[in-house]
């Protein structure tokens, strides 16, 4: 066998295994896109060589043979896949082969997002529904008629005047809603839990069960219609779409009918902004060449219609292997394990790191170095590692991760109350890890704003010996600094006048910054409203901490222990002598509680004021600042390009005020408010 011809084979041996795994076990090993590089491959080679092209090659066919426990289901109409586009030029090109096909510019174009769940065809006599079958090999597909009748969403009867005989195809999908609730039930319940909405989708249809099926609130969107018999005239896919709905199949409010390519290029744009807006995941948008008799023209290839292409959203999911698992000690002293990982690009970055939040997790997950694992990465949010690809551990023999009994940075031990999520670290400030993000949280924009005083900075002084504590910062010198390499006169000054502007900053901040339990940015303004000075505070008693609006007996506890600490004390003492501001100028006349009992949303851009700084004001008169508007809200402060927070207010009838009725109401009080 030639190079080539051996290539062949083994790719046709991986794509059959994986879509065997993926379509009838619902258990891939493989992430999507490893699975599309290696379809690719195969279509290139078979492309560059069409003798060698077989007649079982997985380009030739569909998905995977059905499984056997299902009855099989020859459907009328074959079900096809779709080519895909990973680029917008693959986009263009698949426009082009259209525009070639047609001898011109097609009438229209249909973009439906593309749902990420199982395929299934129901067809319907009479307008019942008689028989809902899986794709399967696209000529042939599993009976699943007993699951698909127990999905609320699926009409048994259609309405309207349906057609003889309807096949209709849509997807199956699990609401991302429905699948967190199902995961968090598997867990209570000890019961596996599953990898993502897809897979759930696709392991509760594809039961023994209906009984369990229907406790999975399934749903569906249907997309397109196979074989119809006696159904009315309709020469366009657009006008499909609105015949299904008029018959009462839910068919997605999101598709769109547009004419131009540009307008698809408009779609896809604002589709892959919008992918996580929804209630269900979509892995892209399907493009459909609007009028049937254009379809007709185009027709098919062995496996999809030239009409239509799906546009794949880039992948949010890649697997990879975890080398180990470490930990890092925080501020507050717990101790997080994080995931050390073969770098992966997923989710548009390279992803090295994922924190693995506590030991319980790890367990949970059963994650273990040295496992292949799941990075996921979408949108804004951390990346994560969804759990272990089980079939590639193939009998390697890799051991359960513990949290380590010592901490690796100080040699103390690590522990774990009793009903506490997190293990800590016993070592106190004499472990540098604990104390290096405590010293660069001290200096951090939320604590005292020191610029320059940066993660590696913090580092450097601290492993240098210079700094063990927050007011060794406040009396560093010029020529401790000035030996550092690439560290000259300016940047040395720039620092140590950085530092000496910290010095006045407001007792909240400087609150916020020794890192009190429970105590931020707004715990500590209220601290500081209440009790102006360091001294005030140390004198507070039990029951004042507990008469402040807000305060639970939590925080009341954490702020007692944090005060009573002689560490604290002496920590205080030594600020003060560092030339650090411990309390605040007594306000003239008193405590100024002028907006009592008044809670603020403020939202948009404000001209005078940073948001910051707005909410900071209306604190110091003793108002509550929230974050969203509810009934409860007293006024939205609203500048330029207020968006969603506004609905809500004008929603609930909540009073809206401009930046100018703001600046009355800190003069005047809450008597400016409207009624
Ligand atoms: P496809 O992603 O190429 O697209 C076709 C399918 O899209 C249709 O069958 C239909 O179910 C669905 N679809 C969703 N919305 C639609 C809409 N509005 N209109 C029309 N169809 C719509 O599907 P495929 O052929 O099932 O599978 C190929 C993909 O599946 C691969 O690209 C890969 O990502 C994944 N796969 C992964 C593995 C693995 O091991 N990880 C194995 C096999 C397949």
């Amino acid at each position: 066998m030639g190079e080539v011809e051996q290539e062949l084979e083994e790719l046709r041996a991986k794509i059959r295994d994986a879509a065997y795994r993926y379509y009838v076990l619902d258990d891939p090993d493989v992430s999507d896109i490893e699975y599309d590089e290696l379809f690719r491959r195969l279509e290139q080679i078979e492309a560059e060589n069409p003798d060698l092209v077989t007649v079982d090659s997985p380009t030739q066919r569909i998905g995977a043979a059905p499984s056997e426990a299902f009855a099989p289901v020859t459907h009328r109409q074959p079900m096809f896949s779709l080519d895909n586009a990973d680029s917008v030029e693959d986009l263009e090109a698949w426009e082009q082969r259209v525009v070639r096909g047609l001898g011109g510019e097609p009438s229209g174009f249909v973009c439906e997002l593309k749902i990420d769940g199982l395929a299934v065809s129901l067809t319907y006599e009479d307008g019942r529904l008689q028989q809902a079958a899986t794709r399967g090999s696209g000529i042939v597909g599993e009976d699943i008629t007993h699951n698909v009748r127990v999905i609320e969403a699926v009409p048994l009867v259609l309405r309207g005047d349906p057609p003889r005989i309807l096949e209709v195809r849509g997807e199956i999908y699990m609401p991302i809603s429905a699948f967190d609730k199902l995961n968090e039930r598997q867990r209570d319940e000890g019961g596996p839990v599953f990898v993502n909405p897809r897979n759930a989708a696709a392991g509760s249809v594809r039961q023994k069960n209906p009984a369990i099926t229907a406790t999975r609130r399934l749903a569906i969107w249907t997309y397109q219609v196979g074989a119809v018999e006696a159904g009315p005239a309709i020469d366009s896919h657009w006008a499909t779409l609105e015949w299904l709905r008029d018959m009462g199949l839910p068919v997605n409010p999101a598709s769109q009918r547009v004419e131009t390519r540009q307008q698809v290029e408009e779609f896809v744009g604002g589709a892959v902004e919008s992918r996580h807006a929804y209630d269900y995941q979509t892995d892209g948008v399907v493009v459909k060449v609007d009028g049937l008799a254009e379809q007709d023209t185009l027709g098919f290839t062995a496996r999809s219609p030239r009409w239509a292409v799906a546009f794949k959203f880039p992948a949010e999911e890649r697997n990879t292997k975890l080398k180990k698992i470490k930990i890092n000690i925080g501020r507050t002293g717990a101790a997080t394990p994080y995931a050390v990982l073969e770098p992966v690009f997923v989710g548009g970055a390279t992803v090295t790191y994922a924190t693995l939040h506590n030991e319980g997790e790890v367990h949970r997950k059963d994650i273990r170095p040295g496992d292949v694992v799941t990075v996921r990465r979408a949108g804004d949010v951390i990346p994560e590692v969804v759990g272990p690809v089980i079939s590639a551990r193939k009998g390697k023999k890799l051991r359960r991760w513990n949290m380590p009994k010592k901490c690796p940075f100080c040699g103390n031990p690590i522990v774990q109350l009793e009903g506490e999520a997190v293990a800590r670290c016993t070592g106190g400030f004499e472990c540098p890890s604990r104390l290096r993000e405590y010293l660069f949280h001290f200096a951090s924009r939320g604590g005292m704003d020191i610029e320059g005083l940066g993660y590696q900075t913090v580092d450097l002084l601290m492993t240098n010996g210079l700094i063990a504590d927050p007011a060794d910062i406040f009396t560093l010198e010029a020529d401790e600094l000035l030996v550092f390499d690439g560290w000259g006169e300016v940047s040395v000054n720039n620092l140590l006048s950085e530092i000496n502007e910290a010095r006045d900053r407001p007792l909240a901040r400087l609150l916020t910054a020794l890192g009190i339990p429970l105590v931020g940015t707004t715990v500590a303004r209220t601290l500081a409203r209440n009790f102006p000075s360091m001294d005030r505070l140390a004198l507070a008693s039990d029951e004042e901490l507990a008469a402040v609006e807000g305060f639970g007996p939590e925080i009341v506890r954490s702020v007692r222990m944090w005060a009573d600490d002689p560490e604290t004390k002496k920590l205080i003492k030594k600020l003060g002598a560092a030339g650090v501001l411990l309390a605040d100028p007594e306000p003239e006349g008193g405590l100024d509680d002028s907006l009592a009992g008044v809670t603020l949303v403020i939202t948009g851009t404000l001209e005078g004021f940073s948001r910051e700084a707005a909410k900071a004001a209306a604190e110091a008169r003793g108002a509550k600042v929230t974050g969203s508007v509810s009934r409860k809200t007293s006024a939205l402060v609203a500048g330029s390009n207020a968006g969603t927070k506004l609905v809500k207010a004008q929603e609930l009838d909540v009073p809206v005020i401009d930046e100018a009725a703001f600046v009355r109401l800190l003069a005047e009080g809450p008597g400016v408010l409207p009624k």
